[in-house]
């Protein structure tokens, strides 16, 4: 999934849980069960695992990075999203599992256990559908997801 729909999810989850370490661990939960959701990447990634030069994943993610931050930042400008420390911490549950699978694709030791879980729920169905639809069924629930 997108961190923007993951990110946007956990901040929704913050909105209502207003106990920052509940929102937090709901969020990060949150991260997993969306994920089993076939989102696209599935040809992505495996290109980049069978050609570490091969870029597509990597743009993809520096895009995700990108437009992340302009999202929650016109959602809090807005008030679509109020500030407040659960939210905070259900953005960063909600991001966390991708940033440690990042840590470890760099690193290649750091957060070995969670990204052996991050995989075991991504490739859970085994079945995919093709990016450019998944990024369109992932902003329409965006749309639903901001229009509260
Ligand atoms: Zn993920």
């Amino acid at each position: 999934m997108l961190i923007s729909v993951h990110a946007t999810i956990g901040a929704v989850i913050g909105e209502k849980i207003h106990y920052s370490l509940f929102a937090f661990a709901l969020a990060f939960l949150s991260h997993f069960i969306l994920d089993i959701i076939p989102h696209g990447d599935k040809a992505l990634i495996k290109a980049y695992r069978s050609n570490f030069k091969n870029k597509a994943m990597l743009y993809l993610i520096v895009f995700d990075i990108i437009s992340t931050i302009i999202l929650l930042g016109l959602m809090f400008y807005f008030h679509k999203l109020t500030y407040s420390p659960s939210v905070l911490w259900g953005i960063i549950g909600g991001v966390l599992p991708d940033f440690m699978v990042a840590v470890h694709e760099i690193s290649h030791k750091h957060f070995n256990r969670a990204r052996k879980a991050h995989d075991f729920f991504h490739e859970k169905l085994n079945w995919s559908i093709p990016l450019n639809l998944s990024l369109i069924y992932q902003i329409i629930i965006l749309y639903l997801l901001l229009r509260h």
